[in-house]
């Protein structure tokens, strides 16, 4: 494992979705703790993203969130948002 391969995963591997199998995020787990790189890293990364949920859902106008809704249609590839 490099870190350019752990930083391409890192998304998944902090998302929980149960989609990587124990033995890779083992893997990736211990390359964060053995790599003075990717360590402090993927702690902030992580950090932040923590930080950021705690945050209350800001409101748009409904207008206004329609509007962005079909504006992002095509790159979201027709992907429903969760929540
Ligand atoms: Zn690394």
């Amino acid at each position: 494992m490099t870190c350019a391969e752990l930083m391409n995963a890192l998304v998944d591997y902090l998302s929980d979705s149960g989609e990587l199998v124990v033995e890779v995020r083992e893997t990736y787990r211990l390359h964060i703790d053995g790599c003075p790189k990717c360590g402090p890293y993927v702690a902030s990364y992580s950090h932040t993203i923590k930080v950021s949920r705690l945050l209350p859902r800001c409101a748009l106008p409904p207008a206004f969130e329609a509007r962005l809704r079909k504006a992002l249609e095509p790159e979201l590839g027709g992907e429903k948002a969760g929540g």
